[in-house]
């Protein structure tokens, strides 16, 4: 059993989490200024919500497109997350295949795909790239369990429309190479998946989106969604189309407490690593990297050369709860810690800087999607949808 890292004595917990608090919070944009009519409000100012404006906004320029925000986009999930942006579908192949046949989840995956390239040539050509690296993705198994598990994965892979060159298993030894990980019985990469700091990239996109003539109004908090508005604490939107991007937070919305269920999941992030440290794991690329656990772990090497470690913590909180700026529990934080000890027993005397949660909305049947109800105007964007 590890003993995990000591907390440094400037250590945080919360306030959002350490990829806002390291860009600092950002000033809140004006809020609505009463009531008005736009062509399409999105409520919600995550990675969704922005991604739609920007889609939005390239195809039809001459829409009026407004986004309503309680905080400050990049507060919730999308600026408090792992930063992989990565091709893995949320859920499982085989529940969209039973959904919508298995040509159409193998043409999702081909998008998956594509995405990833072109969020990395979106952020360099709108100027907030400069962090964010597509190194790929590892897959590691420390256990016998998680070695069948993910030698199941790799076996269907092929089914799932991946070619060769989308995957390469790694010995023990040759992830040896790349990364220095304990009790290593074998790994997998590929090629898919981009290195981002969250909030950085989160906060570029609203900038992007915002330039574009998209209007963002913040500290606004919508309280009902109905056909054709969004009613708000500041005033009515109304619109001939409403996007509905909340995730986790569908429960704040009349009438949609038991929609999705708000899951946590947490995050830790050690000090700069030492040169010896770095030497030590040898993780030198800007790979992301994780654990075919049942509960498990992701993780990232920062720009800075930390390591952040994500994973369920503690996964749901009686009827919902959950802290709104991201303290989470102390035997969270110690059982993150330790998860990293074991990965990297070399980083057993590292001090953890910050700890933070965030949640995210799981669907019924694990399955992302759009619902759009042309009768209303209103598309539910909501739904383990990811960075990517
Ligand atoms: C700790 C953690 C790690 C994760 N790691 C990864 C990862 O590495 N890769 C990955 O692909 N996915 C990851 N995810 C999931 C991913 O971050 C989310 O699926 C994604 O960010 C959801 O984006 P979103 O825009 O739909 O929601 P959010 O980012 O949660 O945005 C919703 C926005 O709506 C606002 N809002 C809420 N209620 C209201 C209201 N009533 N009125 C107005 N505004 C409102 C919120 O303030 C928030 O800004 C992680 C999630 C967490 C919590």
């Amino acid at each position: 059993m590890a003993t995990g890292p000591r907390t440094s004595d400037n250590f945080l917990n919360g306030e959002v989490s350490f990829w806002v608090h390291a860009e600092g919070r950002p000033t809140q944009r004006p809020g609505l200024p009463g009531s008005l009519d736009a062509d399409v409000a999105i409520v919600g100012a995550g990675l969704t919500g922005l991604w739609t404006a920007y889609y939005l906004q390239e195809a039809r320029p001459d829409l009026n497109i407004v986004i309503i925000e309680r905080e400050f986009a990049g507060f919730g999930a999308s600026g408090r997350n792992g930063g992989w942006m990565s091709a893995k579908s949320p859920g499982q192949f085989r529940r969209y295949a039973r959904a919508g046949g298995r040509d159409a989840a193998v043409a999702m995956e081909r998008e998956m795909i594509d995405a990833v390239r072109e969020g990395v040539s979106v952020a360099q050509a709108e100027g907030f790239g400069e962090h964010v690296v597509q190194d790929g993705l590892i897959h590691v198994a420390t256990n016998n369990a998680q070695w069948h598990r993910l030698q199941a994965t790799i076996a269907a892979l092929a089914d799932h429309g991946w070619a060769p060159e989308d995957y390469e298993v790694l010995s023990p030894a040759a992830l040896d190479a790349r990364v220095r990980v304990a009790d290593v019985r074998g790994a997998y990469w590929s090629p898919h998946c981009a290195r981002i700091n969250p909030a950085q990239f989160t906060f570029g996109l609203a900038a992007a989106v915002e330039r574009r003539g998209v209007t963002i109004y913040e500290g606004t908090t919508a309280t009902a969604i109905l056909p054709h508005r969004v009613e708000t604490n500041r005033g009515t939107v109304r619109a001939k189309y409403v996007v509905q991007a909340v995730e986790g937070y569908t429960l704040s919305l009349e009438g949609q407490s038991r929609r999705f269920l708000p899951m946590n999941s947490s995050m830790v992030v050690t000090e700069q690593l030492s040169d010896a440290q770095m030497a030590d794991i040898s993780w030198h690329g800007a790979e992301l990297m994780g654990d075919v656990a049942h509960n498990f772990a992701y993780l990232q090497r920062t720009a800075d050369n930390r390591i952040a470690l994500g994973g369920r913590g503690v996964p749901y909180n009686y009827a919902s709860s959950f802290d709104r700026s991201g303290r989470t529990a102390d035997a969270a934080v110690e059982q993150l810690g330790n998860r990293l000890v074991e990965l990297f027993p070399a980083l057993a005397g590292v001090r953890l800087e910050h700890s933070w949660s965030g949640v995210l909305g799981v669907p019924r049947d694990w399955c992302a999607g759009v619902n759009y109800d042309a009768a209303t105007g209103i598309a539910d964007a909501g739904g383990m949808l990811g960075t990517g």
